[in-house]
């Protein structure tokens, strides 16, 4: 397994985000993280990556207990993730917010300003080339240099992956990367997302476009109102009544 959640509960004040909940991840998959609106499913990403601590319960990530880590240590532990609203550097170029991407991995330290030894030089060019790779992946390498607010929406929302994708993870989080797509660029989110698995990275996604998730996704957990509701592939999920009265139903 490469990721465990044990038991997490998350408590904010009276709301109970999280209550108790409990799957894993195998190498490799594609794992959907559904559920109506509040239903806890960004918590869960903030669990994973310590943005907050769980009120209770553990995460083992690739054998190793990561609760408590600070998320820096987490991203440098191989799990990287994007937010449900673009956080991108608006004003950087295109390959440059993929060049960040790769620092926040980077041994080297170096960023800005002068490159003082061979080994730093030797460095940035092969972030260059993997960032070049990535842009290859996502589509964009014909954007390279335009300024990455002018990009089109759905581009944006690409580059976010791109940049997630330069800190080489092994596990990718991805929240709601569809949203706000039409349907051209939702067709090509499914190209990259399976672009992404044949690279042997694995993926938590949390989605509410369920056509794009029931023919991502090897399987899925269901949340709500904090709970897990169900767990299953997304046959069993699409056939379960339960699913179908608290979610399904209502897309
Ligand atoms: P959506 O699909 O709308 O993004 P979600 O499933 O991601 O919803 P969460 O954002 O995880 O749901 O929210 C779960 C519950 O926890 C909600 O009731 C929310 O108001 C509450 N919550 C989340 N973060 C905090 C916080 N930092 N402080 C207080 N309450 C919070």
């Amino acid at each position: 397994m490469v990721l465990k959640i044990n038991n997490i509960t998350k408590n904010f004040g009276g709301i109970s985000a999280l209550t108790d909940v409990s799957f894993s991840i195998k190498e490799g998959e594609i794992y959907g993280l559904i559920g109506p609106n509040g239903a806890g499913k960004t918590t869960m990403f903030n669990m994973i990556t310590n943005m907050f601590p769980p009120t209770s319960g553990e995460i083992t990530f690739l054998d190793e207990k990561i609760t408590g880590f600070k998320p820096h240590k987490i991203t440098n532990k191989g799990i990287c993730r994007t937010f449900q609203n673009i956080r991108l550097f608006s004003q950087m170029t295109v390959l440059e917010n993929v060049l960040v991407g790769g620092h926040t991995r980077s041994k080297s330290g170096v960023f800005s300003g002068v490159l003082r030894t061979k080994g730093q030089r030797a460095e940035e060019e092969r972030l260059r080339v993997t960032a070049k790779e990535i842009l290859e992946l996502v589509g964009l390498s014909e954007f390279e240099d335009a300024i990455a607010e002018n990009l089109a929406y759905g581009q944006q929302r690409r580059l976010e992956i791109a940049r997630a994708l330069a800190s080489d993870p092994k596990l990718l989080l991805l929240d709601e990367p569809a949203a706000g797509m039409n349907d051209t660029e939702t067709a090509d989110l499914y190209h990259l997302i399976k672009k992404v698995q044949e690279r042997g990275i694995t993926t938590l996604l949390i989605e509410h476009d369920m056509p794009l998730v029931m023919r991502l996704c090897d399987r899925i957990t269901v949340l709500n109102f904090g709970k897990k509701l169900a767990e299953g592939t997304p046959e069993e999920i699409q056939n379960n009544q339960a699913v179908i009265e608290a979610y399904l139903g209502s897309e």
